[in-house]
């Protein structure tokens, strides 16, 4: 996950030297000020080039980010949505905000999207699919990607905690029409908040950046206050701190992923050896992130007791199940209240499948910092936990 662990010298500097060359932290205009530094420019057009796609948008946060995916893909008041049970409730927002109506997918042993129940959800009122590659894990995209063109639905890769994994060799985020990274604080690489839109196609960049930036089309024959437009949008620019962070982060990319993937590797060989866990299934484990091991447990009481025991041994979880409120969707009763089909529902009862594998789930954080001795004590924390008696309920 974990680009804020990294944040130092490099940060610093990049920051200090934006206001050492003119000072300009907007990231437009002002060409006379600015001493031709563009950190937003410069930070899209290397991150498009890391992942191998044609346009990069940065934009203030991921959730902004995949709301203007949505809206370019033509996403509109009354449409449906559909994206899996478990994701960050930022995918169901930006659903919503667009007056969508988000379409929950159970999620199968992968813990992400099941091609099985999406095919069944879809209707001629879906706009959209979006799965959401959870922990730097692929979806199983081969099976989605039938199903939507079958469909003629365009899918937009919610991969906000997927930057630097693959599938099938491919940089996720650039498999769909457009896909999203969140550079927050948990995400793999960090500018505090921000967001990157990713896409093969200039349509969709053009209309993102459109939105993104008040409905300016940018256009090269006027000045920016007699600027073009044809539509309105909303404002989700990214300021030049962000741009000049992101830069630093992204230096430091190949080494996080390259740490964490070790450091998974070595925990989940040792794991391997404890009776009663059972790994998630990764679809594509040469492309993992590997920034989130996650492993079921038999009951969600175990589930909930190991996690309390490896907390008093210094272990702490990440999400599964400290914070399962803000990842799944069957806790969500405040988002679906006035929903048609899943108002008044049990939300875990109606996706159960979902239920069952989320509530039993135990998710551990990789860092990148981690010594030997951490590994050992997080592999020892488990191993203990794991050999308590559970009370029967
Ligand atoms: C973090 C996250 C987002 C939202 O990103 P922000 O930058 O925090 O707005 C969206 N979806 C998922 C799956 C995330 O983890």
């Amino acid at each position: 996950m974990p680009g804020y662990e990294l944040i130092g010298e490099e940060e610093k500097k990049a920051v200090l030297e934006v206001f050492d060359k003119g000072g300009v932290l907007y990231r437009y205009g002002l060409n006379d000020k600015r001493q031709n530094i563009f950190r937003v420019d410069e930070f899209e057009k290397k991150i498009a080039a890391k992942v191998g796609a044609k346009h990069a948008l940065m934009v203030c946060n991921g959730t902004a980010a995949l709301k203007l995916c949505l809206w370019a893909a033509g996403v509109r008041a009354g449409d449906e949505v559909i994206t899996q049970s478990f994701t960050f409730i930022a995918t169901v927002e930006a659903i919503l905000e667009l007056g969508a109506r988000p379409v929950i997918c159970e999620i199968d042993r992968s813990l992400n999207m099941d091609p099985q129940d999406l095919e069944r959800l879809i209707t001629p009122k879906t706009r959209a699919i979006v799965p959401v590659h959870m922990g730097g894990v692929a979806a199983k995209m081969d099976e989605i990607q039938a199903i939507a063109a079958r469909r003629a639905v365009p899918v937009v890769e919610d991969s906000a905690q997927a930057l630097g994994a693959s599938y099938k060799g491919r940089p996720l985020g650039t498999l769909g029409l457009a896909g999203v990274y969140s550079l927050d604080i948990g995400k793999v690489i960090t500018t505090g908040e921000g967001g990157v839109v990713i896409t093969n196609d200039e349509c969709t960049y053009l209309k993102c950046r459109e939105y993104s930036d008040h409905g300016h089309e940018q256009n090269p024959s006027r000045p920016r206050g007699e600027d073009t437009r044809t539509r309105w949008g909303f404002n989700y620019k990214a300021t030049e701190l962000q741009g000049a962070v992101g830069l630093a982060q992204l230096g430091k990319m190949d080494f996080i992923l390259d740490k964490q993937r070790t450091h998974k590797r070595r925990i989940k060989d040792q794991l391997a050896r404890i009776p009663g866990l059972e790994f998630r299934e990764i679809p594509n484990p040469e492309g993992d992130a590997g920034d989130t091991l996650i492993f079921f447990v038999e009951s969600r009481e175990r589930a909930s007791a190991m996690a309390k025991r490896m907390a008093a041994l210094g272990v702490g979880t990440k999400n599964l199940p400290d914070a399962i409120d803000w990842h799944y969707a069957g806790t969500w009763a405040h988002v679906f209240r006035g929903d048609p089909e899943y108002g008044g529902k049990d939300l875990e009862k109606f996706w159960s499948r979902s239920t069952g594998y989320l509530r039993r789930a135990i998710a551990l954080p990789i860092l990148v910092q981690m010594t030997e001795e951490r590994i050992d004590q997080v592999v020892a924390a488990v191993k203990e936990a794991a050999s308590q008696a559970v009370a029967p309920v």
